[in-house]
């Protein structure tokens, strides 16, 4: 099965102990329902596996995966810390009163205003990608007398794509440092003579979706090359190791993420060899999962519309949603499986293929499903919409944001409220027309 969710005995599908056909009648469509104990499971999964180790580590939760209130609340009590990558991101977690020296910033082009809020709100550590950061941090930190723990985000020339590596020289990528080109060691080297700014250790991440261990542990060898010819050129020690996300989990069938655990598994024992081969001190060791957090954690529920059956060639069946609240498909042909979920244990016996409302024929959700017979009206769950759904929505056609239900333990709570037609125009102003000839 290629999800963790199971059915009552209505035969309807129940997301967090709740029926989650209720929630539609509750809620309306689309409706974004997460199973709030998952959530838990797999942030236990990473800090338990680190515990277990006896391994000083951060596990940061990507929070551009799913950023709400109630989730950077969630993210808190599991004692997660987290990523931000723009003041948006920054001020919800500010607003959900995570302790900010758990933040983290990212971004490829940070504006002096992200910094500056960064600075102001003494967090955590940013994680510089560019040579115009350091130059603009350094002067920030000046204006408002502070020092600020900083990681160099690094390109160690490793591809890692869903099953394979790709190792390259130079590496062509917007993100970070070059390390084969030297200018991760010129930036290092600039640092060195910047007292406000100190240098905590080093950073890379090299994809998502990432289901074997060997792209990582690639990776880690890399680093530690590059922390060895430091050691030895300037006595440095890396305090921080962050070995970024991209742990992949389950979309259809044909997904076989490994268990949570086993990534770090992986992590620490690479970490463990080089720090013996280099003589080093074993690092604290921060990771980043966006997806595998919260991916696999929510299903979307949309209620079925017209449904076009072309003979011999394809039925459509169409849905309240689509490439609004999830981009993915029609960004990436990204794979789901779903189920007709006031139907969830009747026999499948067509092949239908699930059509979005918007005005694009790319607004297709899933080709070619398996289900029972499908009416107009039945409620369909996608699953693992929990990561890049609503975070990625939009109001293309101007379909207002779905709604976002927390379930645990068999009681539901909205947690984003569905936008109105007012929210809509709510920055619009009106035209001053005049008569013009
Ligand atoms: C996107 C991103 C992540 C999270 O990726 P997932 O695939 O969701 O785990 C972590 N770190 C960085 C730097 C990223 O850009």
């Amino acid at each position: 099965m290629s999800h963790p969710f199971h059915t009552n005995e209505q035969g309807h599908l129940v997301v967090g102990g709740v029926d989650t056909i209720d929630l539609t009648k509750k809620y309306g469509t689309p409706l974004f329902v997460y199973d709030v104990s998952l959530i838990r499971k797999n942030a236990r999964a990473f800090v338990n596996t680190f515990k277990k180790a006896g391994v000083r580590a951060q596990v940061a939760y990507a929070s551009k995966a799913f950023s709400s209130i109630a989730m950077l609340q969630v993210a808190k009590q599991e004692n997660l810390s987290l990523d931000v990558v723009s003041q948006g991101e920054l001020y919800t977690a500010l607003q959900a009163g995570f302790p900010v020296d758990r933040i983290h910033l990212h971004g490829n082009n940070k504006s002096f205003e992200e910094l500056s809020m960064a600075v102001q709100h003494n967090i955590g550590c940013i994680v510089l990608d560019n040579f115009y950061e350091i130059e603009l941090l350094s002067e920030i930190l000046e204006k408002h007398d502070k020092t600020m723990d900083v990681l160099l985000r690094v390109t160690p020339g490793i591809e890692a794509h869903t099953h394979d590596y790709i190792l390259t020289g130079n590496e062509d990528s917007k993100f970070g440092f070059d390390l084969a080109n030297g200018q991760a060691e010129q930036a290092f080297e600039m640092l060195q003579e910047i007292d406000s700014i100190h240098v905590i250790g080093l950073h890379c991440h090299i994809g998502s979706q990432i289901f074997e261990t060997d792209g990582f542990v690639m990776a880690v060898r890399r680093l530690f090359e590059t922390l060895g010819e430091w050691k030895q050129a300037y006595g440095y020690r890396s305090q921080v190791l962050n070995l970024g996300g991209g742990f992949g989990i389950r979309y259809t069938a044909e997904d076989e993420p490994l268990p949570l655990g086993g990534y770090v598994d992986a992590l620490v024992e690479e970490v463990q060899k080089q720090v013996e081969l280099y003589g080093m001190e074993f690092p604290e060791i921060w990771i980043e999962p966006g997806r595998a957090i919260v991916g696999n954690t929510a299903v979307t529920l949309y209620r079925t519309g017209s449904i076009k059956d072309i003979p011999g060639v394809r039925k459509y069946v169409s849905v309240d949603g689509g490439m609004t609240d999830n981009l993915r498909p029609a960004l990436y042909q990204a794979k789901y499986d779903a189920v007709i979920a006031n139907k969830a244990d009747a026999a499948l016996t067509e092949k239908v293929s699930i059509a979005g409302k918007c005005c694009e024929s790319g607004d297709m959700l899933i080709w070619d499903m398996e289900v029972p017979e499908v009416e107009y009206g039945d409620i369909l769950a996608v699953f693992s919409t929990g990561a890049y759904g609503y975070s990625m929505s939009n109001h293309y056609n101007r379909f207002p944001k779905a709604a976002v239900v927390f379930a645990e333990q068999g009681e539901d709570q909205l947690v984003i409220q569905r936008e109105s037609y007012e929210d809509l125009t709510r920055n619009d102003l009106p035209y001053d027309i005049k008569e013009r000839v």
